[in-house]
């Protein structure tokens, strides 16, 4: 029998490349709970998140909008949506990079909400097709282990993020992760970085989980706001991709591409463990089965 975190659910030995930002090369599991969960356990201080987030918006800001916020059309980057305008209450710019695979009703949906929360909204259209040329010309890289396709696009997002961030003369972004950016030295909600170029520090905050969101009022926050989901698959709440490269992913990998990202999401207190369960029920037997 495999050995598996009580916690979070994680698989002793395999590390999702989710968490490969931290300093583990693998999970262990000891008395029943693996090493990542233990190190959240030691280092996560929920004064020191409520300081972190304090700290993000006492920033000085000179620009028309306060945040710009990458909004996917999905469920998460909506609840992030709503904290930021209607908890925080802060001038938003939120954008959608639409990679060709994001379906027209997603983007009508997320036209319909940015209005009625009265947010400024940009879409950023480019081809995934440069992207991937890119990727299959360098070297560097191989196609056949670890291809983490939302990459491409997180690269794209990243890219087109800093350059709002530039034109509009902010340097804050923000993010509907609902789970941690980093778990040493301290658990962290912010992730700082210094574009080429640009004149300053830019600090990215994964909004949801600053706050503690869980996976119920996530649920209250998008029904008041009026989200539906557009059932495009399984995982996925606003883009195509993900089921169209499933099979392969785990053909050349072995295990699936949100194998990691769920468990992270339990750690971080978004999912109980009960609801982490049954997600990974519902959704799919392949978790663990390769
Ligand atoms: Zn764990």
């Amino acid at each position: 029998m495999k050995k598996i975190c009580q916690n979070c659910l994680i698989e002793k030995g395999r590390l999702p490349y989710v968490d490969q930002a931290s300093d583990f090369r693998e999970i262990k599991i000891e008395n029943g709970i693996c090493n990542l969960c233990q190190t959240f356990q030691k280092n996560f201080s929920q004064q020191r998140l409520h300081e972190e987030l304090q700290g993000f918006l006492a920033e000085k800001n000179t620009g028309k909008y306060d945040v710009i916020l990458a909004l996917s059309g999905g469920k998460d980057s909506f609840t992030a949506l709503y904290l930021a305008k209607k908890e925080l209450d802060l001038n938003v710019l939120a954008f959608t990079y639409q990679n060709g695979f994001i379906p027209e009703k997603v983007i009508r949906q997320s036209k319909k909400i940015c209005q009625k929360l009265n947010v400024d909204f940009v879409i950023k259209e480019r081809s995934l097709q440069k992207s991937l040329d890119h990727y299959l010309n360098c070297q560097d890289y191989s196609l056949s282990k670890n291809f983490d396709f939302c990459s491409l696009c997180s690269q794209n997002i990243s890219a087109y993020s800093i350059k709002l961030m530039k034109e509009h003369d902010t340097f804050r972004l923000i993010t509907g992760d609902n789970c941690y950016e980093s778990i040493s030295p301290y658990v962290s909600a912010i992730r700082r970085y210094k574009p080429f170029g640009y004149k300053r520090e830019t600090i990215t905050i994964n909004l949801p989980f600053a706050l503690r969101v869980t996976k119920r009022q996530q649920e209250k926050i998008l029904q008041k706001i009026g989200w539906k989901n557009p059932k495009i698959s399984k995982y996925s709440s606003n883009c195509q991709i993900p089921n169209l490269i499933e099979k392969k992913f785990i053909e050349i990998n072995g295990f699936h591409s949100e194998y990691g990202y769920l468990q992270k999401e339990i750690r971080s207190g978004f999912y109980t463990r009960e609801e982490g369960e049954k997600f990974q029920k519902k959704t799919t037997s392949i978790f663990f089965s390769l």
